[in-house]
């Protein structure tokens, strides 16, 4: 099959990818073989690309927001017919036995392993995975708007589910990717009222498109004092900019994987009960949740299209926020 390899972490602009021929994997036991018909870009991948995150496997296919049809089942799997259409997310598969998943928080196993950098992902013709882990993707959706709902959708969901929401809530996101313009969706469904903070005037036009109240730079302050806010850019001088931002008690959430050091700040910005919490991963539950009210709003999600071979130049457009809503990658046959 053919798919793009990453050998060893580099810079994007190098175009570490490598679009070429591979062996087709092969479902073991409670595995699905899908075929990949469009895989989201993220940037937990640029992370994964440029070694931010520690290599975990090598050579590695990248790629974990996946949307296609299953194509043939391993021994025991059961759960989808041949052709069914299913998503494949970030989380692979998680030990099932450790403190975290029994006490239900499997988004914290201490022995997971993760789509497109543990194990093979989905910049590629074909993937496997556990059917455990699997999605049915609701009906409704293209393929191409379904699959940035596969990991900017679900986080962003598992970030707003971490605040209070109600009707006029005063909500911040800083950074306006593909995260940010799926949970904006949400958000107004629940009745809040979103301030984007985000360099790049294309995605403040966009969340202003989306029914933003309030669009502005990167550390500018909105109007009013927020109940809550996102942080979906991974840059950590955006903390004490939005703690800045926040009202006494206010609630600050830090979605990405990785993020740059945060300054040393005043202890002022933090007093007066106002918290700091990240999100990691994502259970299935937060998945399941997501994806049916996702169908229910329903989310609609702006997407650039790139063929399969040129993930390489998607990762770049990404990394230069030359993608307003979300990047999505192609198989063509
Ligand atoms: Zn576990
Ligand atoms: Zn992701």
């Amino acid at each position: 099959m053919k798919a793009c390899l990453l050998h060893a972490p580099a810079r994007i602009e190098s175009n570490p990818l490598e679009y070429g021929e591979t062996a087709d994997p092969s479902p073991g036991p409670g595995q699905i073989l899908v075929r990949v018909n469009v895989c989201g870009v993220c940037r937990t991948d640029l992370h994964v690309i440029e070694g931010e995150l520690p290599p975990k496997r090598s050579p590695v296919i990248p790629g974990h927001q996946v949307v296609g049809v299953v194509e043939r089942t391993g021994e025991g799997a059961r759960r989808f017919a041949l052709g069914a259409r299913v998503g494949i997310a970030w989380l692979h598969k998680t030990d099932g036995t450790c403190e975290y998943c029994r006490r239900g928080q499997e988004n914290l196993c201490d022995a997971p392993l993760f789509t497109g950098y543990s194990v093979d992902g989905g910049y590629a013709e074909r993937i496997v995975a556990p059917e455990k882990f699997v999605y049915s993707i609701p009906p409704g959706f293209p393929d191409e708007q379904a699959a940035p709902l596969l990991c900017a959708g679900i986080i962003g969901y598992r970030c707003l589910r971490m605040v209070e929401i109600g009707e006029g809530a005063r909500l911040g996101f800083y950074g306006f990717g593909a995260a940010a313009h799926v949970a904006i969706q949400v958000a107004r469904h629940w009745g809040a009222k979103v301030f984007a903070s985000t360099r790049d005037v294309r995605h403040q036009k966009l969340a202003l498109e989306l029914g933003a109240t309030w669009a502005g730079g990167r550390l500018e302050e909105p109007p009013d004092k927020l109940d809550a806010a996102i942080v979906f850019a991974p840059a950590g001088e955006i903390v004490p900019a939005a703690l800045r931002a926040l009202r006494k008690g206010g609630r600050l959430i830090l979605g990405g994987i990785h993020m740059s050091d945060i300054p040393s700040f005043s202890y002022d910005l933090l007093y007066q009960e106002r918290m700091i919490r990240s999100v990691a991963n994502n259970t299935r539950q937060d998945g399941e949740e997501f994806l049916a009210l996702a169908a229910e709003i329903p989310i609609r999600t702006r997407v650039q299209v790139y063929p399969l071979r040129e993930t390489n130049r998607a990762l770049n457009a990404l990394k230069n926020d030359a993608i307003p809503g979300a990047g999505v990658v192609k198989v063509e046959r």
